[in-house]
């Protein structure tokens, strides 16, 4: 099965490096580019996982999460929290938010999928 991910991201270089590394490794990949956008997207399109940069314009990512988990359409999803501010705290603000796990940024990119596997059972990324 192939998972489909929702990135919600507004860096552009991060858009295109990670969705590309994610497609070659057989993910269907979905892309927001503000908190708003991640929203509806995500209740429209039910993916299996969100990758949710906290910085994002519009709705933040911090928002957006607990809009997500506060619907019963959405709630189920796994959240995984992408920041760059790497700062103490940040880990249990995004738990307390409701995300499932959070990186740093920059991706190390088989550190994130490690943690998208964990999130993901059943949906296997194809090796190309
Ligand atoms: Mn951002």
């Amino acid at each position: 099965m192939t998972a489909k991910v929702l990135y919600a991201e507004d860096n552009e270089d991060n858009v295109y490096l990670l969705t590309r590394r994610l497609t070659r490794k057989g993910f269907n990949i979905l892309v927001a580019t503000d908190g708003q956008e991640a929203i509806e997207l995500a209740c429209a399109e039910q993916p299996d996982l969100i990758l949710m940069d906290l910085d994002l314009p519009v709705v933040d990512g911090w928002e957006a999460t607990r809009r997500l988990k506060a619907m019963a359409q959405t709630q189920t999803i796994p959240v995984i929290a992408l920041t760059s501010h790497a700062m103490t705290g940040d880990r249990e603000k995004a738990l307390a938010a409701g995300c499932d796990d959070y990186d740093t940024k920059p991706i190390d990119f088989e550190r994130l999928l490690a943690k998208m596997t964990v999130l993901l059972p059943g949906c296997k990324p194809d090796e190309r």
